[in-house]
């Protein structure tokens, strides 16, 4: 199991970066740039549905950039499974968000061993699929969606993945969260902010977010506010904090550089509620 102990408070070796952009697509066309790790990106103005879904500016929680700030410091050593682990690709999108993220990158590291190819997925039968991918959630369920999937890019998308949000999230078992993260990687275009459990917890303690019940709440109350610089890197910034520190249940506020700024930071542990760790 990967440390989830963040040298800000003890130093620890990083492991290996490993590449997430890689894994599991077929990468058809030579032209098209595929990143192994997010990195900036700067907006696209042609990508429509990204000016679709612009929702009208909203004001900024007062303390967000200092809140922000001390996330990245907190974040620098890039100690966090999330940055070792690269949960950034479809399959791990078709695998369930209530897995721990450790559980879900063993069953990723396992599918790549056996072959996360197109062919070699859709060659192999559901129970040695379903072996490769337990424990993950609801692990009967995503063997499925993984085989729709994958015939789906192969007779569809000409064994490639979708270049589009709607495209991606009309394959099985993708969702706006993936979607977006994807694009990122896989295209270089930033659609969106990519919202997990983590993001949309900590948005919420953070006091970035407004009684949002759903992540794609957090998403557009999030786009609504953040500058689109910050677009690219919150996901990964957050989701290795909520791995390392603000944790679903919990959260080291004492040893948490936001403790002042934070509004949840006072809360005992039995005020923050079951909502929030989801
Ligand atoms: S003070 Fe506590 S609740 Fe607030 S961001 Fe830090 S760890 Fe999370």
């Amino acid at each position: 199991m990967a440390s989830t102990s963040s040298p800000y408070f003890q130093s620890e070796e990083n492991s290996t970066k490993k590449s997430a952009a890689s894994r599991g697509a077929n990468s058809k066309s030579q032209n098209r740039k595929r990143r192994s790790q997010p990195v900036p990106i700067a907006y696209e103005e042609s990508v429509g549905e990204a000016a679709d879904e612009l929702v009208a500016a909203a004001p900024a929680p007062a303390k967000w950039e200092a809140q922000l700030a001390n996330i990245k410091l907190m974040r620098a050593d890039k100690s966090a499974p999330v940055d070792n682990m690269g949960c950034h690709t479809l399959a791990d999108g078709a695998a369930e968000p209530k897995t721990k993220d450790e559980v879900t990158a063993a069953a990723m590291a396992r599918l790549r061993r056996h072959g996360c190819t197109l062919d070699n997925i859709l060659a192999t039968d559901n129970a040695e699929l379903g072996r490769l991918i337990y424990p993950v959630g609801f692990w009967k369920k995503k063997v499925d969606y993984i085989k729709r999937a994958s015939q789906a890019l192969k007779d569809s998308h000409s064994g490639d993945i979708p270049d589009s949000v709607a495209g991606l999230c009309s394959l099985p078992g993708v969702g706006p969260k993936m979607a977006h993260i994807a694009m990122r990687c896989a295209w270089d275009r930033l659609t969106g902010i990519g919202v997990d459990t983590h993001v949309h917890r900590i948005a919420a303690r953070l006091g970035w977010t407004k009684k949002a019940k759903e992540p794609e709440d957090t998403r557009k109350q999030l786009e609504a506010w953040l500058p689109r610089e910050h677009w690219s890197e919150v996901n990964q910034l957050l989701v290795g904090f909520g791995q390392q520190l603000c944790t679903p249940v919990n959260p080291r506020c004492s040893d948490c550089l936001n403790k002042a700024v934070c509004p949840s930071a006072k809360l005992s542990k039995a005020k923050i509620s079951k909502s929030e760790t989801v």
